[in-house]
């Protein structure tokens, strides 16, 4: 699937030079350096984790979650995935960066998935979700978007430590059977990069994340290009909500519209700050005839 996108959207020659470039360099200092953390560079201690999805454990994970154990096990499986994705970070961060990893937990709003300051009480709609509908129905998030996870993900998308995508795609995946099953989504849609931004960065982060994932179930392969970004829009970071909304307006299209009808859809994304971009990407689809569309993102602002 990645591979199919990175063929079909053919990245420019020179961007590739320069995300190769990063990545022999990555390559060159672990294998000279082999444990440096990959965000402050910190020594980190060598520990053995397995991966889960594409390691001795994965075989058994895909075995349980593809046949009628799938119940048995189905609520230890996302547990598992989330501890073995944070377990296998401690490979790639030191501790201290380690410890700015938090995940997400309850209460949360039911619409936007906003984990609310005050620890007391049940799910609930947040103030924003009451007050300014959304196109989709749920958004959900495995980590904070606080300010050292924020280096982390800088790391992941612009300086080519693609190697982070493995424990990501494992904490992702958790997150997504936390909320929802297999069963439960006809398609999975990464949101689009515009074709120039692609180039620029050589991958989209989203169908990064969700690479492995196949392997556990092939229900969870992503469909990519179907949903297109057709204008390159100026970058969000700096904009407030409003600003956000008019910059992300008719950036996105359907390139098969009898593809995502009567469909239910989960969008996902690495980073959920206001929801303008998912919520815009939402309102397209549904305006296609979406049943319903979810979303997931790896991490999420407070
Ligand atoms: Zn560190
Ligand atoms: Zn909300």
């Amino acid at each position: 699937m990645l591979e199919n996108s990175l063929k079909t959207e053919r990245p420019a020659r020179r961007s590739l030079w320069k995300i190769t470039g990063w990545r022999i360099l990555d390559a060159w200092r672990n294998a000279l350096l082999p444990n440096r953390c990959a965000v402050c560079g910190n020594w980190v201690p060598a520990i053995d984790t397995p991966h889960l999805i594409s390691g001795s454990i994965g075989s058994g994970a895909g075995d349980c979650a593809g046949n009628a154990a799938a119940n048995q096990c189905g609520s230890a499986l996302p547990a598992a995935l989330l501890a073995a994705g944070l377990s296998n970070l401690a490979t790639i961060l030191c501790d201290s960066c380690r410890q700015q990893v938090v995940t997400v937990q309850r209460p949360l709003c039911t619409v936007c998935g906003r984990m609310f300051e005050d620890r007391e009480g049940s799910d609930r709609r947040c103030g924003d979700c009451t007050r300014q509908p959304r196109y989709f129905a749920s958004a959900r998030s495995a980590v904070l978007y606080i300010s050292g996870f924020r280096k982390v993900v800088h790391q992941f998308k612009y300086r080519g430590k693609t190697r982070l995508a493995g424990p990501f795609g494992d904490i992702l995946l958790g997150t997504f059977l936390r909320f929802w099953g297999s069963d439960d989504m006809d398609l999975i849609l990464p949101v689009p990069l515009h074709p120039k931004r692609f180039r620029q960065r050589g991958f989209n982060q989203a169908c990064l994340l969700m690479a492995n994932w196949n392997r556990l179930d092939a229900r969870l392969a992503a469909t990519p290009r179907l949903l297109v970004r057709t204008r390159a829009t100026a970058p969000q970071t700096g904009l407030g909500k409003a600003e956000r909304r008019r910059n992300i307006r008719r950036a996105f299209d359907v390139k098969r519209p009898e593809s995502v009808r009567s469909r239910r859809i989960l969008l996902v994304d690495d980073v959920y700050t206001t929801g303008a971009t998912v919520n815009e990407c939402a309102r397209v689809l549904m305006h296609c005839g979406a049943r319903r569309v979810d979303v997931l993102t790896l991490a999420r602002a407070v």
